[in-house]
């Protein structure tokens, strides 16, 4: 079969990045077959370049250009299997995550519709285990497949292998960088059930014609609702949504909190931990709306840092430390960026 890769060299970055920082990738293609993926990933190996993959390039912060090779994954496709009322969908790395939530939703499977309107593809969705509205993917994940940066060797990572945390997984931490991921299955159910834990859907639910006999579609729906009215749309307003994780400390340290904080919004954990949401610590610090030239804090969203237009990475990096260092000086908690940061930090 002929090859249809093309590489090009010095390409900007800006359309393919939700922040729509300025970079430029040293060389990039993109790749919309396995065959393609092994040229590109030869062709990195001959020049001894960093490969960096990308797919929607809303959860990246491109502060300078990229060294190496950027590969766009395009592969697409769809196949499942049903058993009674179990389904099990894989999806190709480079299908766009809402479209699979409404795809399922359609053929009346069933999981997926908390994670609604998250932008992005399927290949990215492990990375840092996306998750929204009382799901993540884990609670969802079979399995996947990658292909080894360095031998080209395609593997199944079972969801214990993928160490699945909160924004977080092997592919985070010990295997950084060293694989591209071809396709995830997802395991979903055609029995008809929702997931309201989330006090915001809860209440949101509550307000619906159909409550409490609200469907899978109608979760959909609500998520999508909140989510437009809480979250700047990237193509107006870029942004690549949650700048901090949200922090997790011990229970002894959120009582200490709690004492000089009463209002302080907190959400019990295992293992005797707290997530205290990074939003309300910046808002505390007084950064909601900040503007710092062309880059800022959104005006009802702290968590969203975004660019008004012209903003560099090196730009948001600095507004992100001066959050961190109030959030660290008033509160003793040192927030961590959710986005990966590409270039200098
Ligand atoms: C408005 C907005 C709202 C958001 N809301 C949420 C939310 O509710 N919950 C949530 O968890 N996230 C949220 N995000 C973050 C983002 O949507 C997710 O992290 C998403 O999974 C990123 O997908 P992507 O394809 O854009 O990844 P990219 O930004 O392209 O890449 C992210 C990282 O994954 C790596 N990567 C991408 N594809 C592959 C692959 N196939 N194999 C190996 N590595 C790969 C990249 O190298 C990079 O390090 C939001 C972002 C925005 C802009």
């Amino acid at each position: 079969m002929p090859l249809t890769l093309t590489i090009e060299k010095n390409v900007p970055l800006q359309p393919y990045n939700s922040l729509s920082l300025p970079a430029q990738a040293e060389f990039f293609c993109a790749v919309g077959s396995l065959e393609d993926l092994g040229e590109a990933l030869n062709f990195a190996k001959k020049g001894q370049l960093n490969v960096t993959p990308l797919g929607g390039g809303s959860n990246v912060v491109l502060s300078g250009d990229i060294a190496g090779l950027v590969i766009q994954l395009n592969l697409l496709g769809m196949s499942y299997a049903i058993e009674g009322a179990a389904v099990q969908v894989t999806f190709a790395a480079g299908e766009n995550w809402h479209r699979t939530v409404i795809t399922t939703l359609q053929k009346g499977w069933f999981g997926m519709e908390n994670l609604s309107l998250i932008p992005g593809n399927m290949g990215a969705a492990p990375i840092q285990n996306i998750g929204a509205y009382g799901v993540e993917l884990a609670d969802l994940f079979h399995s996947l497949r990658a292909m080894e940066v360095a031998t080209g060797k395609v593997v199944t990572f079972t969801k214990a292998q993928c160490q699945f945390g909160y924004r977080d997984s092997l592919f985070k931490t010990q295997c950084r960088d060293q694989y591209i991921i071809l396709d995830v299955t997802l395991s979903l159910t055609t029995e008809p059930q929702v997931n309201l834990s989330y006090p915001a859907l809860r209440s949101a639910a509550e307000g619906h014609a159909n409550y409490p006999n609200l469907t899978a579609i109608d979760v959909s729906e609500l998520v999508m609702a909140i989510r437009r009215d809480k979250l700047p749309d990237p193509l107006n307003l870029p942004n690549a949504g949650s700048f901090f994780k949200n922090p997790v400390v011990s229970a002894a340290r959120a009582a200490d909190l709690l004492l000089r904080y009463p209002d302080m919004p907190h959400f019990a954990q295992a293992l005797s931990q707290v997530k205290i949401p990074a939003a309300w610590l910046i808002d505390q610090c007084g950064f909601k709306g900040a503007i710092r030239g062309a880059v800022g804090v959104h005006s009802q969203q702290a968590l969203v840092l975004v660019n008004f237009g012209g903003g560099t990475g090196q730009q948001l990096l600095a507004l992100a430390d001066e959050i961190s260092t109030a959030v660290a000086g008033r509160f003793a908690i040192a927030l961590e960026l959710e986005p990966r940061v590409y270039g200098p930090c």
